[in-house]
């Protein structure tokens, strides 16, 4: 099945000949050099050891090997640990862009391979048993033509050698932005949406959450939660991109 995705995508869509990220030309590699030196700045970036959020410059860097960013200070959440392949800004947010919203599925190649090196930076994530992608609610789905966290999911499973199923996590209903609500009955909404399809292929796995991008947490955790209400062991959540904390 996997090796197939790969076969499919392969064969749609020819190696890139140019940057997959800017466009510009790479020279026989995977990036432009201007991408590769952007892309290596993000192994620089402090982020939080819980959420992954990227520390936002000017903000205060304790000086300790695990930190948590303000919020996951205060919050609990519902997963273990969310890792990103960087900050969503620049080349990074135009691209994801130019997948979710211009449809240009093979940018699940490069940034599946920017998650899974992220992924294996953190030696948690070594336990993982299962990739489940955050689901889309049939209308969006049907709208956009596929659903972006499912191309990476499957590109990450292929690349971890992890099984992927689309099916155990479904969306039953678009959740409208909810003005006058506090964060906790927006979240309580959400997570409504969100339905498990079969919780004994799910109980006691380690889980890894696939999305495209991490800002306020709340779908990330939204999922959580109902992937923890069904029994999951621990639970990683794992995105191309992630939010600036300060
Ligand atoms: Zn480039
Ligand atoms: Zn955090």
């Amino acid at each position: 099945m996997l090796s197939l995705w790969r076969d499919l995508l392969n064969l749609i869509f020819p190696s890139f000949l140019d940057c997959p990220l800017c466009g510009g030309k790479k020279e026989g590699k995977d990036f432009c050099n201007s991408c590769y030196s952007i892309i290596s700045s993000y192994k620089q970036e402090l982020y939080c050891s819980r959420c992954g959020r990227f520390a936002g410059k000017g903000s205060v860097i304790p000086c300790v090997s695990d930190h948590y960013c303000y919020i996951c200070r205060k919050r609990q959440w519902p997963f273990e640990l969310v890792r990103a392949a960087g900050p969503y800004e620049g080349v990074l947010k135009e691209t994801i862009h130019r997948f979710k919203y211009l449809g240009r599925k093979n940018l699940a190649l490069s940034l599946a391979g920017l998650m899974v090196e992220a992924a294996r930076m953190e030696p948690l994530l070594t336990c993982v048993d299962l990739v489940l992608p955050v689901p889309l609610a049939d209308e969006k789905l049907h709208v956009r033509g596929f659903n972006q966290a499912g191309l990476l999911a499957e590109e990450v499973g292929y690349r971890l050698q992890l099984p992927v199923n689309h099916k155990l996590l479904v969306k039953d209903f678009e959740t409208r932005p909810q003005v006058g609500l506090d964060r906790v009955a927006r979240e309580k909404n959400l997570a409504g949406a969100f339905r498990v399809t079969n919780t004994g292929a799910i109980q006691g796995k380690n889980i890894m959450i696939i999305d495209d991008v991490f800002t306020t947490g709340n779908t990330m955790s939204s999922v959580a939660m109902v992937v923890r209400s069904a029994g999951a062991g621990n639970i990683f959540g794992l995105a191309a991109a992630a939010g600036r904390y300060f």
